[in-house]
């Protein structure tokens, strides 16, 4: 079978369309023939090289496709059933896992980064790691949405447990994580003032629901918060070094920040003084328990949300796919066809 793989961390030259193996599901475990997978930041830091990445390694973390083979002890679906694979990779068996906190499991992983992924055209799981996917999107759009919306759940709903009425601050709203956050946050009853990049994609924005949109390059974005609402009830932060006093500048009394990445650098200082006495909360945040993934599916099947694909590219085409995102062009998603 084709995947697309990496035996070295670097530039985009390091990925490899070749021929290998196709795997065989023993018990318990299904084969998926792939029809769309999707790329994230992750896939970019994975090939430039994080700790803890097994070589050669089948990039890709998100995927939909069909069950063409079923291993021994499989009950769950039929072969020809359109699927989802769930990103996150757990042992189903800890403490953890068992009290549904599958996502700060000892033996967590995610797909593409600590064990083969989804750029290939055939995948094996276990049954645990497969959902049904609903017949109300395509495979392009089931491949869009499962790590970063998942991401974003966990971060809003099971993290900052935002409420109706809180004013939440979205940071990057044209981002994969971003997207995700502002219709999570419309969802539940917030009012969401979401930045972005260009006017295009502040025009997305817009349309995705958010209450007020600034384009974070040529407007401050603490006038404009204090304007709107005065200060924020939650800050859905993922970008690090550059945001991170802004953050902590529009955060109410009794505020919280939750963060699931650093894509312009990790150092953050914070003033202790302020934290404390306005008792505010900073939360970290890593993908979703095995439920956000549920929940969210149940989202889009209910057209509550909706997944954005922004542009398809093949998989012999991953390495412009890596540039496309590396060059932060896109409004929500990057899709492979396989
Ligand atoms: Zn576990």
């Amino acid at each position: 079978m084709k995947a697309a793989r990496i035996h070295e961390h670097g530039g985009r030259e390091v990925l490899r369309v070749e021929e290998i193996l196709k795997p065989d599901p023993q018990a318990g475990q299904v084969c998926i023939q792939l029809k769309a997978s999707a790329l994230n930041h992750l896939d970019i830091w994975v090939r430039k090289g994080i700790p803890g990445v097994p070589l050669p390694l089948i990039m890709g973390s998100d995927g939909a496709g069909v069950i063409c083979k079923l291993g021994e002890n499989t009950d769950k679906f039929s072969i020809g059933d359109p699927v989802i694979i769930q990103p996150l990779v757990y042992c189903g068996e800890c403490r953890n896992c068992q009290s549904g906190n599958e996502n700060v499991c000892d033996k967590m992983g995610i797909r593409g980064e600590s064990t083969d992924g989804t750029n290939c055209e055939f995948i094996v799981l276990d049954e645990k790691f497969v959902e049904p996917k609903p017949e109300n999107i395509s495979f392009s759009e089931a491949a869009a949405f499962p790590l970063v919306g998942q991401t974003a759940y966990q971060m809003l709903i099971n993290r900052a447990k935002i409420q109706p009425g809180e004013n939440v601050l979205v940071w990057g709203a044209g981002s994969g994580v971003g997207h995700m956050a502002v219709q999570i946050a419309k969802i539940v009853g917030c009012n969401v003032i979401a930045t972005a990049g260009s006017d295009e994609k502040c025009s997305f924005a817009n349309k995705l629901g958010a209450d007020l949109v600034v384009n974070h390059y040529n407007k401050n974005v603490i006038d404009e918060v204090k304007k709107f609402c005065g200060k924020v009830d939650v800050v859905f932060e993922h970008v690090g070094s550059a945001t991170w006093d802004i953050s902590m500048n529009v955060l109410n009394n009794g505020g919280r920040v939750v963060t699931c990445g650093a894509t312009t650098g990790p150092k953050a200082a914070i003033d202790l003084r302020h934290l404390f006495f306005k008792q505010q909360t900073i939360l970290g945040s890593t993908m979703g328990n095995a439920d956000a993934l549920t929940q969210v599916i149940k989202l889009i099947a209910d057209e509550k949300l909706i997944p954005q694909v922004d542009k398809i590219f093949s998989l012999d085409d991953i390495a412009i796919g890596h540039e496309y995102l590396e060059h932060s062009e896109q409004f929500g998603k990057v899709v492979i066809d396989i």
